[in-house]
């Protein structure tokens, strides 16, 4: 029989079908519901890629606090995937939560500011070194308005992505390279527009490419995550960042650092930890406790350029906009969330528990010789099915396998620990206990040695 990554096929095989068993008979109500979500709701969930979990059915979630959730039938788990980081620092966290309280009939949306906005910017400023910042609904948003600062500051038509990036539903960032040529992503829909004609494309961790990419002198950004974390992790190779600065001002081309992801890195986000110098940042998902709402900020001298921009066009619409961003009731979240939430102390809980973690998977994938690795991003670690860390993208994309992810997902998912369904990311936050730690590893080494002796 075939092996999958040190795994025989027909032991994936046979645990995977009594896992989805398993998890279909422990969940009546769910099953109940997911069929009656099935009349009203196109393919029976209110967001397409909530199937994306490869459970037999959507487990319907019916509360969830701190560091864990309880789904409709009762189930208790722990929760690693928190989100995928919308929930970072926990699940409704106490301060966010009492200010939505407070300003729940205070009024929620008047195309007004608030004070806290102004309060806001300052802890923006504090966290991550950036003067001045802008609110929007969605990282995607945030990634979109910055994207066009660039474009409207320099001239330039074209920005630049990493191989394997992702930054929301942002369509020139819809690339991928393949045989070094730019291509669309497999699978998108209504693509109209030719999209590489707008984006470049070159592997992270490669400066050579980079350069040759930008000696033309029409990239108007570079768009980047510090480290990459949507293919799974891939960090940055010691002077990458450097380079990647050193480049982008010789060609002048701004650089775009998106921390959505790697906030996890440390207080301040990777950008604060290892000294990086955006002209542009953007963080999202968990920046208002998990209210949809996310910031961009700017350097001083994009500011003045931008000012100067706006000031030669005739008023007009920027094509910057969403009614609902930065309305009171979620710039109260968020300055609650920056002020008593996102904080060094939360940060000093959750670093030491994600290397025990880390380490614990370490140890597991050790024990039974596997040649998987596993790597780590301050709160966020990743494991992967290659001997050792991939470099970049195309590296990485082979260190997913869809099937072995399934079945250890199902698995955990089983025992009360769920990760993030897309790879095998987990996360710990501020209110993650060591015992969800140790059920973790424990369980997913039971898994590894049912999955080594035969899976049935
Ligand atoms: N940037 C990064 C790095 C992301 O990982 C994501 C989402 N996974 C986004 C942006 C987009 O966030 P949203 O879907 O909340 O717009």
């Amino acid at each position: 029989t075939e092996l999958i990554a040190g795994i025989r096929a027909d032991a994936l095989a046979a645990l995977t079908a009594r896992e989805r068993a398993r998890f279909a008979a422990g969940r009546p109500r769910s099953r109940e519901l997911a069929e009656a979500a099935r009349a009203v709701l196109l393919d029976g969930v209110p967001m397409h890629w909530m199937l994306d979990w490869g459970t037999p059915f959507p487990l319907f979630l019916e509360a969830a606090r701190g560091a864990g959730f309880t789904d409709v039938d009762g189930h208790h788990y722990a929760d690693f995937c928190l989100g995928d980081t919308g929930a970072m620092f926990g699940h409704s966290p106490e301060p966010v939560a009492a200010a939505i309280r407070a300003r729940a009939d205070r009024g929620l949306t008047a195309m007004l500011p608030t004070a806290d906005a102004i309060a806001v910017g300052r802890l923006l400023q504090e966290a991550f070194g950036l003067p001045y910042w802008q609110v929007a609904t969605t990282a995607s948003d945030a990634n979109r308005f910055a994207l066009r600062v660039a474009r409207a500051v320099t001239g330039r038509p074209r920005i630049l992505v990493f191989n394997g990036c992702y930054h929301g539903a942002v369509d020139e960032t819809f690339v991928r390279l393949r045989d070094g040529r730019a291509v669309h992503r497999p699978g998108l829909l209504g693509q109209a527009a030719d999209l590489t004609t707008l984006a470049r494309v070159v592997e992270f961790n490669d400066l050579d490419a980079l350069e040759a990419a930008l000696r033309d002198g029409d990239v108007a950004a570079v768009i980047t995550e510090p480290a990459l974390t949507n293919i799974g992790i891939v960090l940055p190779e010691p002077g990458f960042h450097a380079g990647l600065r050193a480049l982008t001002r010789r060609y002048g081309t701004l650089l775009l650092i998106d921390e959505t992801h790697t906030i996890s890195t440390g207080y301040g986000g990777y950008t604060r930890t290892h000294g990086l110098e955006p002209d542009l940042f953007v963080l999202g998902k968990p920046i208002a406790g998990g209210l949809p709402a996310a910031v961009w900020g700017c350097s001083a001298e994009v500011a003045t350029r931008l000012r100067a921009v706006r000031a030669s066009v005739d008023g007009g619409h920027s094509g910057m906009g969403t009614t609902l961003s930065a309305n009171a009731f979620t710039l109260a979240a968020m300055r609650a969330n920056l002020e008593a939430v996102m904080t060094p102390a939360a940060y000093a809980r959750m670093l030491p528990l994600a290397t025990r973690l880390a380490d614990g998977i370490a140890g597991v994938i050790r024990a039974r010789g596997l040649p998987w690795f596993i790597t780590r991003l301050g709160a966020r670690a990743e494991f992967g099915f290659l001997p050792t860390p991939p470099r970049n993208g195309t590296e990485a994309a082979h260190a997913s396998i869809h099937a072995l992810e399934h079945a250890l997902h199902l698995y955990l998912l089983n025992r009360g620990v769920l990760i993030t369904p897309f790879h095998n990311m987990t996360l710990v936050c501020p209110d993650t206990r060591s015992e969800d730690v140790e059920r973790l590893v424990a369980t997913l080494g039971t898994c590894l040695d049912e999955l080594l002796a035969g899976g049935g």
